[in-house]
């Protein structure tokens, strides 16, 4: 990716104006518990409550409100395993956009159901038999659509980068800023946010161990893949880091850690439990590696980005399950 195309945080700035009353402006939650657990001072930044439930409505609305009038009426297509499907039906809804959205066949149903209840059309595909990007780029061809990916995208990553903006605009400097990592939109996001507002706070991506392309390729500084990984972040079960997130993860980005899907449950259980606040799997990445002390940051003042909150409640009892049969790591 040549330099001059990666966004900056000037184009965070910009997107921050288009969401102003659009997105919602998330709370900011802490938790003496947790403090006392960590040792740190830390700040939740609760995307959970962001509308459609994830960050994810940040980059679709930046990204369809820069669209020329002739794009929208034609009306754009992605492919996504589920909140950026979500939000880009609802972003298209309402700036009047059609939405078509390519999903898999095994999504979970709560997924499937509030794209197509945000006035989505979905148009499923078999995960084993064919590939996402190829039938979203036929499709997109046939139909005349603009293809807004999930992450690849420069007005997608600065989207996302408004949430790390308005919590370091809420709670000041921070020495660590910890977000989950799929295919490194909202950790570039996120990134640039910290690079213009906190220079010093050290920004580290976390990742499903099963899925741990992104740090693979941090550590090697070349793009790594991954296949279907197996995990129970859904939303982290990406391929690779796009051509731009890659870019900016190695320019920005201070560390890349991955968390085993059974340590992520206990943090999971965590949030819901002393923060009393609904987080899915992927959105308690960040958290889970504070928790488990994946990374120490004892008398330090922390972000972590708390990035979304669809759960399928169908889930839930085998998760119960799965913890009761792990034996705890830390006490407490
Ligand atoms: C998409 C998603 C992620 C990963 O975001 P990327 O920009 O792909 O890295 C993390 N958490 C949730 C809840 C998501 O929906």
């Amino acid at each position: 990716m040549a330099p001059e195309t990666l966004p900056t945080y000037a184009d965070v700035e910009d997107a921050a104006g288009r969401l102003h009353g659009r997105a919602h402006h998330t709370p900011v939650v802490t938790s003496s518990t947790v403090d006392r657990m960590t040792g740190a001072e830390v700040f939740f930044k609760c995307e959970n409550f962001q509308r459609a439930g994830a960050f994810k409505f940040r980059g679709a609305y930046n990204a369809l409100s820069r669209l020329s009038p002739e794009a929208r009426k034609r009306g754009v297509l992605t492919f996504s395993s589920g909140n950026h499907a979500q939000a880009i039906a609802l972003a298209g809804q309402l700036l009047g956009i059609p939405t078509t959205i390519v999903m898999p066949r095994d999504a979970p149903a709560v997924k499937l159901e509030a794209t197509r209840g945000y006035g989505g059309e979905v148009v499923l595909y078999d995960r084993a038999t064919s590939h996402r990007e190829e039938l979203g780029q036929r499709l997109a061809a046939e139909r005349g659509l603009t293809l807004i990916p999930p992450y690849d995208h420069p007005h997608i990553v600065a989207g996302q980068g408004t949430a790390a903006r308005e919590l370091f605009e809420e709670v000041g400097a921070l020495d660590c800023l910890l977000v989950p990592c799929g295919g490194g939109g909202l950790l570039s996001g996120s990134a640039l946010a910290a690079s213009a507002l906190a220079p010093s706070c050290k920004v580290v991506g976390v990742e499903p161990a099963a899925g741990d392309d992104g740090t693979r390729s941090f550590r090697t500084r070349t793009l790594q893949q991954v296949q279907n990984p197996d995990t129970i972040a859904d939303g982290a079960r990406t391929q690779s880091l796009g051509r731009i997130t890659f870019a900016l993860v190695l320019r920005l980005v201070h560390d890349m850690v991955t968390v085993t899907d059974d340590q992520l449950i206990r943090g999971m259980f965590l949030l819901w439990e002393r923060l009393k606040i609904v987080v899915e799997p992927t959105g308690a990445l960040g958290a889970t590696a504070l928790l488990e002390r994946i990374v120490d940051l004892r008398g330090k003042r922390v972000g972590v980005i708390v990035s979304g909150g669809n759960v399928d409640l169908g889930q839930v009892g085998d998760w119960v399950k799965r913890r009761e049969a792990t034996p705890r790591a830390i006490p407490s």
